[in-house]
């Protein structure tokens, strides 16, 4: 029986805008998407050159016979919806009928697929637009659909593709998060020659989160397991005070779809309010569930967003479901009082160099890098005092400057690294205990990427076998505590940049996570030391990652508002 149908038009007119193939990723997003609404319990993915040349994905799903699969590349052809009504209350992951036409459209395509064992398989061939040939072939029960040349009758789009790197990395990305959705189902991605990464089936996201970023992560996390009439949520969350220093693993499901969601964000955010160590999120892998017709997925072109029908209650529930975690580990341990118990490092030990205690060796490092300023004159602000143990209030002849000092600090050690950085000099550390890192695949790939970067910086980082890393040497800059969290979050962070701005973007990011934080006391001489300092910069209105550092209330301002102007 055939399972495709056309849609009429008064329904594809209610498709949002149409499924937009961009690149390589958004290729293999719906491919994948497809092979699981098969209900495959095998996708397997190949790519060449970052998919520019070659996407395979195969999978063992359902298949399709001879008219469904001609019909499958027809625009607005689905089995999964057949009216407007069906438009409401979607369980698949695709359903506008428009993925392997657009794909179609812009590469050359072959597709087989069979239906049950012992049915004859069948293959077709496309270029663009056009159908080149349908054949009987032999085939095992699933489809596999070759995607070549992508862009090949539109040049311009293909010029302007990213780095083979860069769409690897974000493939990676993607089908880590679909991965953890379908515990139960076999993934593989290889590029060219290597397997990047290969997840047999396992029996809950447990094991599958185990699998993906190891037992150092896992250890860290918390099960929630919480429902409230229709709605659920259920995945791992940090276990307070546990978090890490990026957000870069706040994954978000609804039925199974992962989605980007500010309210969701906003909702974990603030049940960790207090409770994580400062400047740490918390990590989550989270997954809603509702009835299919309380939630808008026919709002976005990727299917990336979606819109929930009551909103405040999505957002309650992750809450509700978070705090209910937390108390339920609270029977063995207390919540983390989040301000009295963490150690703040004397401030001392962050200036110059934050946690350097100044031993001689030291100093020598220092005043060799950085012979005292010949312009001792210069007159720098009068410090005043702390304002809410975050800003630096000083005057000057202009009027009163309030100084943010987390980004003045910032600035000021970005400044010092990139002179140790191009004199080469950067002091290392031997790490006292072996530092052992289990990277995920898509941090394999930014260390194998950025190695020299990260090596030129003072990281030394030794491969131990599969994806198992031992940090031997790091940058003396920060304590060994934190030497792996904040190597992780280099990882996370310089693949974000382009290549030509990943050393600029390492040296913010080790000034950011070594510089003063907010809500530290600060004495009034380390203040006058920082700010003179910070005069000395070179730009000392922004700090690296452009955010201000000076709001400056001008003396003409406060005169006028005293009414002596
Ligand atoms: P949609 O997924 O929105 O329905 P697509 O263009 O992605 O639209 O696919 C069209 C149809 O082709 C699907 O509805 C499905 O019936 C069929 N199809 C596509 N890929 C597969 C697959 N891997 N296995 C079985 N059927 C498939
Ligand atoms: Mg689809």
């Amino acid at each position: 029986m055939n399972k495709i149908i056309l849609l009429p038009p008064e329904i594809s007119q209610k498709i949002a805008a149409g499924e937009v193939i961009e690149r390589p990723f958004s290729v293999v997003k719906e491919l994948v998407e497809n092979s699981l609404d098969a209900e495959a319990s095998e996708v397997r993915v190949e790519l060449l050159e970052g998919g520019r040349k070659l996407i395979r994905v195969t999978d063992n799903g359902e298949g399709m016979n001879r008219e469904d699969a001609i019909l499958s590349f027809e625009r607005h052809s689905t089995s999964k919806i057949a009216s407007e009504q069906d438009l409401g209350q979607i369980a698949t992951l695709g359903f506008r009928g428009e993925a392997l036409p657009s794909i179609s459209s812009v590469s050359r395509i072959l597709l087989k697929t069979c239906q049950k064992k012992g049915k004859q398989g069948i293959m077709i061939e496309r270029e663009g637009e056009e159908l080149l040939s349908v054949s009987d072939i032999g085939f095992p029960p699933g489809t596999a659909v070759e995607v070549q040349d992508l862009f090949f009758n539109l040049p311009a789009r293909r010029k302007f593709l990213r780095s083979e790197r860069s769409e690897l990395t974000m493939i990676v990305k993607h089908l880590t998060g679909v991965s953890l959705a379908f515990p139960e189902v076999k993934f593989s991605l290889s590029h060219g020659k290597r397997e990047i990464f290969n997840y047999p089936p396992v029996g809950s996201l447990k094991e599958r989160i185990y699998q993906i970023y190891g037992k150092s992560t896992l250890e860290k996390l918390m099960e929630v397991d919480y429902k409230e009439e229709d709605l659920g949520v259920y995945g791992y969350v940090s276990a307070p005070p546990n978090g890490r220093s990026d957000r870069s693993h706040q994954l978000f499901y609804i039925n199974k779809r992962p989605i980007r969601d500010k309210l969701l964000q906003a909702a974990l955010n603030k049940a960790y309010r207090g409770l994580l160590e400062k400047d740490h999120f918390a990590q989550a892998f989270l997954f809603l569930s509702c009835p299919y017709s309380d939630v808008d997925v026919n709002v976005h072109p990727a299917k990336a967003e979606v819109r929930f029908k009551d909103s405040q209650a999505i957002f309650h529930i992750v809450q509700r479901g978070i705090h209910q975690a937390i108390l339920k580990s609270q029977g063995i341990k207390k919540i983390y009082p989040a301000e009295e118990e963490r150690k703040i490092p004397r401030i001392e030990e962050r200036m110059p160099y934050p946690h350097m205690k100044m031993r001689e060796e030291r100093r020598e490092i220092v005043e060799d890098l950085f012979p005292p300023s010949a312009e001792a004159e210069k007159i720098y602000p009068h410090i005043l005092g702390q304002y809410l143990e975050t800003y630096i209030v000083a005057s000057s002849d202009e009027g009163i400057l309030v100084i943010d000092q987390h980004n003045a600090h910032e600035r000021v050690l970005f400044e010092k690294y990139k002179e140790i950085d191009n004199k080469k000099k950067w002091p290392q550390k031997l790490a006292l205990f072996p530092l052992v890192l289990e990277l995920s695949p898509s941090q394999v790939l930014s260390f194998e990427e950025n190695q020299t970067l990260l090596e030129e910086a003072g990281f030394r980082v030794e491969a131990m076998g599969g994806r198992s890393y031992s940090l031997k040497e790091f940058p003396d800059i920060f304590r060994e505590e934190e030497a792996k969290d904040i190597f992780l979050s280099l990882l996370e962070e310089i693949e974000k940049e382009k290549i030509e701005d990943r050393k600029r973007m390492l040296l913010a990011t080790l000034a950011c996570k070594t510089a003063i934080k907010a809500g530290e006391f600060l004495a009034i001489d380390k203040m006058s030391y920082l700010v003179e300092e910070l005069f000395q910069t070179s730009n000392s209105s922004l700090c690296p990652h452009g955010r201000p550092i000076i709001v400056k209330i001008e003396r003409r301002e406060i005169e006028k508002g005293m009414k002596r102007r």
